[in-house]
């Protein structure tokens, strides 16, 4: 059975005949850099969030991050609160400027940020506090706000899940301090890679637009009218973290398929919920996934056979993953100090197939994959 069957992908780059077509014009105009591509990019997403709030396109979620940090003229001395459950990217970025990411728990129902774990672990060198939209949820974030202001911190949202989900009646990025987003291969739409900064600030939207091309000043404008800056000024560090053309011309192609995209994603995730919830060993996240464009589909498997549920998916060539050991965990970030909500949920954790091409079949398939592992552990 085994061979006649194809693997189910737990995620996928879901590209078509319009990306080819759209990268196919860059390269016969000849413009493959940072240009008016990326310009009318910045557009599209600025109408899609309905904001005339800054956006900056860039090469990474990761570097939008980073460059949200730099910014904001976080760097060594300082620390920034950051749940312990997420991509190991949150992490790096944070430590990239020199500071300390401080890990914190999470919540059990959503794997969000525990604002009362986070109060424990301020400090006078606390600068900023970056939650995550876990699994694309931001149910939560109120309450971060609430803290960031009565404790004079910044606030970087890591919503690289999260594009265009909607929170209290807004698109996400659409409110909030600092929000960044991942357009990576898998994410909710994908530029190839890629990632956004979304601010209010200004101020910190000119020091990131210049930071993205090393530092050059106004740079950004002059590639914006088909120019090059020959004589020009830098004053603060830069990075080569410029969105490309092509990246773009992807990037809005997938703009136009989001719609699609959520609407396939939310079918997906009904359907899961209706059939594993109540079923025995099984919780699920508590989350409103009509609100959200779903990233990721992840079960809590509360039997102490996760690592056993997950080899008998793959033995059945169903893809399965774990979104995410604790960074607190890591050699490099490892903490003196246990969290034991994300330790938890480490051991529960189990992400299920999810992406914008995933048949009904493989949904059946998988479904049926965990329904039948969690009867015979229940017999
Ligand atoms: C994908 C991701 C990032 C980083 O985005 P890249 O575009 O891959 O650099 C950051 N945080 C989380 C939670 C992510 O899932």
């Amino acid at each position: 059975m085994k061979n006649i069957q194809s693997v189910v992908r737990l995620s996928k780059s879901c590209v078509g005949v319009e990306e080819a077509s759209a990268l196919a014009r860059v390269i016969e105009a000849g413009y493959l850099g940072m240009g008016r591509d990326v310009q009318a990019f910045e557009a599209d997403i600025r109408a899609y969030l309905q904001t005339e709030r800054e956006v900056i396109c860039v090469n990474t979620g990761t570097a939008a991050l980073h460059l949200a940090l730099c910014g904001l003229d976080i760097g060594p001395g300082d620390e920034v609160l950051v749940p312990t459950l997420t991509y190991v990217a949150s992490f790096q970025a944070i430590s990239a400027t020199g500071a300390k990411p401080v890990a914190c728990d999470v919540t059990a129902e959503r794997g969000f940020i525990d604002i009362s774990d986070a109060g424990r672990r301020l400090t006078s060198r606390t600068k900023a506090i970056m939650p995550v939209h876990y699994a694309s949820n931001s149910v939560g974030l109120g309450e971060v706000y609430d803290f960031a202001r009565k404790h004079g911190l910044r606030v970087v949202e890591d919503a690289a899940h999260a594009f265009g989900g909607e929170y209290e009646g807004q698109r996400v990025g659409a409110s909030g301090d600092v929000v960044c987003f991942s357009f990576d291969g898998i994410k909710n739409i994908t530029s190839g890679e890629g990632g956004a900064v979304v601010t209010n600030d200004t101020k910190l939207a000119q020091r990131i637009r210049d930071a993205r091309l090393l530092g050059v000043e106004k740079d950004t404008e002059k590639r914006y009218q088909g120019e090059r800056s020959w004589e020009f000024e830098v004053t603060h560090q830069g990075y080569r973290y410029h969105m490309s053309n092509l990246m773009a011309a992807i990037g809005r192609e997938q703009l136009k398929k989001l719609h699609a995209f959520s609407e396939h994603r939310r079918q997906c995730v009904a359907r899961y919920i209706a059939a594993l919830r109540g079923v025995d060993g099984i919780r699920l996240l508590d989350f409103d996934h009509w609100q959200i464009v779903p990233h990721i589909f992840c079960i809590r498997v509360v039997n102490g056979s996760r690592n056993a549920l997950m080899t008998h998916l793959r033995n059945l060539e169903v893809e399965c993953g774990i979104h995410y050991q604790p960074n607190h965990k890591l050699q490099y970030f490892a903490s003196n100090y246990s969290l034991p909500v994300a330790e938890k949920l480490a051991e529960e954790l189990l992400s299920l197939p999810l992406h914008a091409e995933l048949g009904d079949v493989e949904q059946v398939r998988v479904i049926s994959a965990v329904l039948d592992f969690m009867r015979s552990k229940r017999a």
